[in-house]
């Protein structure tokens, strides 16, 4: 028994950026992000009780009239095809899924001899017209996450086998809940969801105590739970159905399309895809309010849905909307729009008089990328040491980067887009495109630092911080990733998840404080989980720990076995090793313990100053990019 959709308190945001896609397809999806426990999914599960019932054919790949496969539009170029309607779906689609069971299987032999029945259907095929869920979509395998973006910008899956291509459509509403501590999405991804939400634990007294006594009451009988809530969850699905359905007959006016331009170039958008998906939100809200125009308020509403992910904001600052500004803008570009108008009324002969608004183009100068002078430093034969370890591991298959005209692994969204442009569905020969894969491999640079109360915590501290903002300031460039733990008292946390952000960097590190004991080992084990499922992500792994070394509490037993055996093994993982010793006078701690178990390097970080300690980091994630 499903939780009600309509039975959950409190995350308003969240529900209505779901029902807005139910509604319309054509928004893009939803992400939603949060810490574990606020009921992202939960509400994702929920929403398939209330999804609205839609006409499609009773093929495989669950066809719409919109697009059909082969066999669909064969049926109906002879009048046999019949569309049913079926209620919409969710689809999960598994962290651990293959390429195979994600796009399909062509069985060769039989594809020449029967066609269609040689395929083997995957979750895309099941995912068509549907909704297609990722759960923890931070987490998802670099190679199916590329095969999504090339599906859901064609709306077509192409599985091809030894010269024998197939296609069915695949158009999906993507949703997708992550937990930002676990790590940051690819740019690419997250461009490709038209909402996102930030979604946080409720903080009302009140509604949490609803949220506990509800959730009771559903565990201890779900049924009498359910049943409760059973006309309501009618009446929504019915809602949903109804605004689908007037969707088409909605209208926005031609001053709120020009304010929504303008808002979006005043916030400093660039791509003009903030701009159609919040227009199309605004109309999906529109009709589940029964309108048929869209207002003002609607666009207000859904803004917060579809902007906030796309601004560009000041370096090292959270985006954030500003609803004041938001609403002024608009009314000025309204009350600008239809002076316009009044005036080519009132004196249409007078011309080019015509009050011309142009949209400054607001938004931030560009952030100065990558300008620093490194010093050279004398240390290469150590880093051909550490180096000489690792190659071997990083393997030659590299990163899909671009597409070209020969070459031996077919892109297959590029060839698919390059028949599409010829009108044709089946790709041949000329369409074919291939894969242009960069040999370089991105580093994740996990920053490890002790945050114990002691007089030279704040030091590291800056060290640490002003580190990590030196490497993101061009890893938006070398895509590489920069991450940072901190330990102290008696446990270790992420401070900043694995990002190529420096907004999200300083956000974070903002809210760091120090203090307590020293748990080296919890500190050592978190940085090497972290980088391990950045090395599952194709990263190169680079921890760089920053401690006096004077651990004194353990996980659970000896400190120093501890710290031994998790040295052991981040040497096994090959994880690059550079271990800055923060004791003032002779090393009486384990830093130097450390480099040794893990071959890493070692420096005294007295005798360093900030500048090199960037340059020996940078220096080594430079080692690897070419
Ligand atoms: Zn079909």
């Amino acid at each position: 028994m499903i939780y009600p959709f309509t039975a959950i308190v409190g995350q308003e945001k969240m529900k209505k950026a779901l029902i807005l896609n139910a509604i319309n397809p054509k928004i893009g999806g939803v992400l939603l992000r949060g810490d574990k426990g606020t009921g992202k999914s939960t509400a994702v599960r929920a929403l398939a009780d209330v999804l609205p019932e839609i006409e499609v054919s009773d093929c495989i790949f669950n066809c719409s009239k919109e697009a059909m496969c082969d066999e669909c539009r064969e049926k109906a170029s002879k009048g046999e095809l019949v569309f049913t309607k079926r209620r919409m779906r969710i689809v999960e689609l598994p962290l651990s899924a293959t390429e195979d069971r994600v796009v399909g299987t062509l069985d060769f032999e039989r594809a020449l001899k029967e066609g269609i029945k040689a395929f083997q259907p995957g979750i895309l095929a099941e995912a068509n017209n549907n909704i297609l869920y990722i759960d923890e979509v931070n987490l998802l395998d670099d190679h199916i996450v590329d095969t999504l973006l090339d599906v859901a910008a064609s709306g077509w899956n192409v599985i091809e086998r030894e010269g024998i291509s197939f296609r069915h459509p695949s158009r999906f509403i993507l949703v997708g809940t992550m937990n930002p501590e676990e790590g940051e999405l690819r740019p690419q991804l997250l461009d490709r969801f038209g909402m996102v939400v930030d979604v946080k634990a409720i903080s009302d007294p009140g509604l949490r105590a609803e949220v506990i006594k509800r959730v009771e009451e559903f565990s201890e009988n779900p049924e009498a739970f359910y049943k409760k809530f059973k006309p309501e969850q009618e009446r929504l699905r019915k809602r949903i159905e109804i605004a689908r359905n007037m969707l088409n007959e909605v209208t926005v006016s031609d001053e709120i399309v020009h304010a929504v331009a303008k808002l979006c170039s005043e916030l400093g958008i660039e791509t003009h895809r903030a701009d159609i998906i919040t227009i199309r939100a605004a109309k999906a809200l529109a009709a589940f309010k029964g309108r048929k125009e869209v207002s003002l308020e609607d666009v207000m509403e859904v803004a917060e849905l579809t902007l906030p992910h796309r601004m560009k904001s000041k370096p090292f600052e959270e985006p954030k909307l500003d609803f004041d500004k938001i609403e002024s803008i608009l009314k000025n570009a309204i009350q600008e729009a239809e002076e316009e108008r009044e005036e080519e009324k009132r004196e249409e002969s007078r011309a080019g008089e015509d009050a011309e608004i142009t949209a400054k183009s607001g938004g931030e100068k560009k952030h100065e990328i990558g300008k620093t002078l490194l010093p050279k430093l004398d240390f290469s034969s150590k880093i051909e040491a550490v180096k000489g370890k690792r190659v071997k591991s990083v393997g030659k298959s590299g990163r899909y980067v671009d597409f070209r005209l020969s070459g031996e692994e077919i892109a297959i969204g590029a060839t698919v887009r390059a028949a599409l442009s010829r009108g044709v569905r089946i790709p041949e020969e000329r369409d074919f495109r291939y894969k242009i894969c960069s040999s370089r491999s991105a580093s994740s640079i996990t920053v490890l630092v002790d945050a114990s109360s002691s007089m030279a915590s704040l030091r590291r501290m800056e060290l640490a911080k002003g580190l990590i903002f030196r490497l993101l300031q061009d890893a938006y460039i070398r895509k590489d990733r920069v991450s940072m733990v901190a330990f102290k008292n008696s446990s270790a946390e992420v401070v900043v998840p694995p990002t190529s952000s420096p907004q999200l960097a300083a956000k974070r590190l903002a809210e760091l404080t120090t203090g307590g004991k020293t748990p080296l080992a919890a500190g050592l084990l978190k940085a090497r989980d972290l980088l391990r499922i950045e090395m599952r992500k194709g990263y190169v792994p680079i921890l760089v720990l920053i401690t006096d070394g004077r651990a004194n509490v353990s996980i659970s037993g000896d400190i120093k076995r501890e710290i031994e055996r998790i040295s052991e093994a981040i040497a096994r993982d090959k994880i690059l090793t550079v271990v800055f010793d923060a004791d003032d006078f002779v090393s009486l701690g384990y830093a130097r313990e450390i480099s040794e178990i893990t071959g890493g390097l070692y420096y005294r970080l007295k005798e360093l100053s900030e500048e090199k300690i960037f340059g020996v980091v940078d220096e080594i994630r430079r080692s690897f990019s070419s």
